[in-house]
């Protein structure tokens, strides 16, 4: 049983957008209330949060989170990576460095918004971070938990999503080869990005998400990464196929395997 966590499901800017006063951004209900993309995994006593964006500090405390063992990166763009600095925490109570695992390329620019952490003389009380790198094309483990990346496009960028146990996990795409699609079919739970209705060049969108989750047929499909221009969470849920549902922040699906 793999279980999984949205620690966040909004767009880069989140939901609501500072200084917007769209029907979306100024809704009561918590679940329009969007923080930046990320989530955690847990599986066989192994806790893994994918990407920590700058809404990272916000998710550990809401979920009361004390302990993980690994971050994967998906990608660069800000909003995936802009929480790093806050692993500091984990040095503390961990007492050890933290794990996290990117291409080589993500890395460069971990290391380079983050150069004091990776510089000779290190100031005190800077993050500590063990990076490790990963293969678009091969599974590597985090403490014994295989993982599989599946390689997306995001505009010009490469992407990598994971799929780990039963759960699948897709951000920040806007096309995915067969061969990839391959890797996830009939998977038991999808998680893919769709940002709104109208064409994006470097996301999903709504109708290009439900497309992959027909080509990919899992038995469940979540929906994240949203843009308050999808709309509110009480009318974007009815317009869905069946067994397909928008994530929201502190929702937690299990896979049956
Ligand atoms: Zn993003
Ligand atoms: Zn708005
Ligand atoms: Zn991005």
């Amino acid at each position: 049983m793999t279980k999984l966590t949205f620690l966040g499901t909004g767009t880069s800017q989140g939901v609501p957008v500072i200084s917007c006063g769209c029907w979306v951004c100024t809704s009561p209900d918590s679940r329009d209330k969007r923080l930046r993309t990320s989530a955690m995994i847990e599986t066989g006593g192994v806790r893994i949060v994918i990407d920590a964006g700058p809404d990272f500090r916000q998710q550990m405390l809401r979920e009361n989170i004390k302990k993980i063992d690994a971050i994967l990166l998906t990608h660069e763009h800000k909003d995936h990576i802009g929480g790093i600095d806050d692993v500091r925490a984990f040095n503390y109570t961990q007492k050890q460095a933290v794990d996290i695992y990117a291409t080589e390329r993500v890395q460069k620019t971990v290391k380079k918004d983050y150069d004091y952490a990776f510089s000779a003389d290190r100031y005190p009380g800077v993050p500590e971070i063990n990076l490790h790198t990963i293969l678009p094309d091969k599974p590597f483990e985090v403490k014994g938990v295989e993982v599989t990346p599946i390689l997306g496009q995001h505009y010009l960028m490469p992407v990598l999503g994971f799929r780990i146990g039963g759960i699948a996990y897709l951000t920040d795409f806007n096309a995915i080869s067969e061969e990839e699609i391959e890797k996830i079919r009939n998977v038991d739970i999808l998680v893919i990005n769709a940002l709104r209705r109208e064409h994006h060049i470097s996301h999903f969108t709504l109708d290009e998400a439900l497309h992959v989750s027909y080509l990919v047929h899992p038995r469940q499909t979540y929906l994240t990464h949203v843009s308050h221009q999808m709309g509110r969470q009480t009318q974007i849920e009815t317009e869905l196929p069946d067994n397909t549902f928008f994530a929201y922040d502190g929702l937690v699906v299990e896979s049956l395997e």
